[in-house]
């Protein structure tokens, strides 16, 4: 069975003092959750070495939110997979909308750093998501459908062990815009029929697909309860570890 998975993009927020204390109250809190949740966070690079260590022995696994398209060498500002393995990162968030649209990151790179992750041991959460503008001129299925192909027909039905999908309408992201439960689950669901059109029935109901966008306690219930709707990927409310936790307790 697919797992639910509420996960939290700190994105550049927090200092290390900030991100240390966010994270010892979300493994605090986390003992109220049950087993049918996992948990997942993704601070700072910076923050990375000493939140591992606050979640030792937790619930809580930790993920990066980005990570280099080289193994090693001369790149100046990027951080590998290696470094991240090394500081006992589980995941890392690939291709979040904010990445793709002031870093330039083509599907070209994405292809390549899921590469990098998955032959490391690094499990994946690959984010696709239509614009406004999309949607708006009803693009929003084919822009979908179209981010998820370009990357994921590069692996195999073995690698979407390590591959969690995030749908991230990019006009519903830190606007407080809400995707209705109506309009996420279809774009959901389309997800799941592509990857099964691909990797077949099995691997695609094995799949979590996260929802993110403006997901708070008060949307997460009525989101979570779609059947094509595996979890969040959370921005803002993660960053209050009471609402991070109540997000997930509403499986
Ligand atoms: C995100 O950027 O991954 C996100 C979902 O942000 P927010 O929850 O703040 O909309």
């Amino acid at each position: 069975m697919r797992k639910n998975i509420v996960a939290g993009n700190w994105k550049m927020n927090t200092d290390l003092v900030a991100g240390l204390q966010l994270a010892k109250e979300v493994v605090e809190k986390s003992s109220q959750l049950s087993d049918n949740v996992s948990l997942i966070i993704a601070p700072p690079f910076t923050h990375l070495a000493l939140v591992a260590k606050e979640l030792e022995g937790s619930k809580v696994a930790l993920s990066a939110q980005n990570c280099a398209d080289k193994e090693a060498g001369a790149y100046t500002g990027e951080v590998s997979v290696d470094m991240l393995k090394s500081v006992n990162c589980q995941y890392t968030i690939l291709g979040h909308s904010e990445r793709r649209e002031y870093y330039g990151e083509t599907d070209a790179k994405l292809v390549e750093k899921i590469k990098l992750a998955l032959a490391k041991g690094i499990d994946v959460i690959f984010c696709v998501g239509e614009n406004l503008e999309q949607r708006e001129a009803n693009k929003h299925f084919d822009v979908v459908t179209e981010q998820t192909m370009n990357v994921l027909n590069h692996f195999s039905a073995e690698d979407m062990k390590h591959i969690v999908v995030a749908y991230e309408p990019v006009w519903a992201i830190g606007t407080g815009k809400t995707a209705s439960s109506e309009q996420a689950q279809e774009i959901h669901e389309c997800i799941r029929k592509v990857l099964a059109e691909k990797f077949g029935v099995e691997v695609a109901e094995e799949t979590s697909i996260l929802y993110g966008g403006s997901c708070k306690p008060a949307n997460a219930k009525e989101l979570f309860a779609q059947k094509d709707i595996d979890g969040g990927l959370i921005g803002g409310a993660a960053l209050k570890a009471e609402d991070f936790i109540q997000i997930a307790l509403s499986f």
